[in-house]
């Protein structure tokens, strides 16, 4: 396929990047191959957009993954940083910071008792995994396919994000005594779930769920489902985890919990509480935290863990999250969908636009998606072509079918009209693409 936009000082960057880091990218669904082209080298942002190397300005549907619910370079958040820097970078001490931001996810996700600070959102869902173990004394953890909670050993079979948008199998590196305790499950499948513990009865320490899956596309759990989940955990004995490293903070003020109201044993933290800094946790219930070293058995640790610049901005994001910004970006989330939907509707492209609160994501089919293997039957290669005619005419999204769209309280009208004037070209691309 051709791309009608040249990027000549991305291109010379991803050049170099790939003789010095394996596909020229840290993280693999940066590097475009889902979709094919260049890889945007972005040496900005301000509020909703993106400007690249080549000086190309975009309007950003990806929201760094999630994190930038109030947009880049929000003055508050700034100048936080800017005040915590200015004290130092990193003490190996505690700080107030840290309790500050505790306090912060305490108050607002009413199961969260007591919580750990961690790096990243791998960390926490590992180390939630570990405490699981350690605390009921049993190895089998019970996962969904299309669910990612990053790249733990034991949780990469048939997972979401970038696994899916590779279409890879499992990842070699991980040994079978690594993931031979997971047991994967077609999501939204309460009766899967049932059968898997009548054959494992007292063996499953915790199942592990996105709180509204958005790694395989958005896929948001069908009514009953987490309940369902929770109850049949608490009869055997097992923990309910979760995750909410993409919908925590981001789906309301307490997250996904605060959607469906249904309590966890522990939930896992990431991206909007860090305001863009490298900050995760995990927590909830106090007599299972209390495993944790050095009060318990169970060990974890980090040098870096509770950072004082991450703390600080990850403050300073959530302090302005307040009801006002989460009706603005449910809002702004509204309307792009409609616009969306509109658009491929008029040039007769099927298509399901599936959301939970202000996720959203586009898959390309007419049927409705509940699980992996459902978001596996749309025409990817439609979405390629939308994707390749948004990126020329400036409307940045993920590079690949299988991953939610994030917006912020930044996209304002003028953010939407851009969009709006894109989508009829890039609607024609879908309908006219061939596999
Ligand atoms: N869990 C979920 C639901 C995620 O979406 C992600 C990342 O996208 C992770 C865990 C892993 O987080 P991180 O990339 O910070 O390690």
């Amino acid at each position: 396929m051709a791309y009608s936009y040249q990027a000549p000082v991305s291109q010379t960057l991803f050049d170099r990047a790939s003789l010095v880091t394996p596909g020229g990218v840290n993280s693999p669904v940066r590097a475009f191959r889902a979709v094919g082209g260049t890889p945007r080298f972005m040496v900005s942002g301000t509020g909703p957009y993106l400007t690249d190397a080549d000086g190309r300005e975009y309007v950003d549907l990806v929201c760094s993954w999630g994190p930038m619910i109030l947009g880049h370079s929000h003055p508050e958040v700034i100048a936080a940083v800017q005040e915590a820097v200015a004290r130092g970078t990193s003490f190996g001490t505690p700080g107030e910071g840290e309790v500050a931001l505790a306090e912060e996810i305490v108050a607002r996700v009413e199961p969260v008792e007591q919580v750990r600070l961690v790096s990243s959102g791998t960390e926490a869902t590992m180390s939630a995994i570990r405490l699981a173990r350690g605390f009921t004394g049993r190895a089998k953890v019970v996962k969904f396919a299309g669910c990612y909670h990053g790249h733990v050993d034991a949780l990469l079979a048939a997972a979401g994000s970038g696994v899916a948008t590779f279409g890879l199998p499992d990842t070699p590196g991980v040994t079978g005594a690594q993931a031979g305790d997971t047991i994967v499950l077609p999501y939204n499948d309460l009766d899967a779930v049932r059968a898997a513990f009548a054959a494992h009865p007292g063996e499953i320490a915790c199942v592990i769920t996105e709180a509204s899956p958005g790694n395989m596309g958005v896929v948001p759990p069908v009514d009953g489902f987490n309940a369902g989940l929770k109850e049949i955990c608490a009869a055997d004995g097992a923990l309910y985890i979760s995750d909410e490293v993409m919908t925590g903070f981001r789906t309301s003020k307490a997250g996904w919990f605060g959607v469906d109201g249904v309590r966890p044993d522990l939930m896992t933290f990431g991206k909007v509480m860090g305001g863009g800094f490298p900050a995760a946790a995990f927590g909830g219930r106090a007599d299972v935290m209390a495993y944790l070293a050095p009060a318990g058995p169970v060990y974890q640790a980090g040098t870096l863990s509770g950072n004082p610049i991450a703390t600080a901005a990850g403050l300073a994001q959530l302090r302005l999250l307040d009801d006002e910004a989460y009706a603005k970006v449910d809002a702004v989330s509204a309307e792009i969908r409609g616009l969306v939907g509109e658009a491929l509707t008029k040039e007769g492209v099927a298509h399901t636009v599936q959301s939970a609160s202000n996720m959203f994501s586009v898959f390309f089919t007419d049927q409705p998606v509940r699980n992996y293997e459902d978001a596996k039957r749309q025409e990817a290669f439609r979405f390629t072509a939308f994707f390749h005619s948004l990126l020329s005419q400036g409307v940045y999204l993920p590079p690949s079918a299988f991953e939610s769209w994030f917006v912020s309280t930044a996209h304002d009208t003028r953010a939407v009209e851009r969009i709006a004037a894109a989508l009829p070209a890039a609607a024609r691309a879908a309908s006219e693409a061939t596999a």
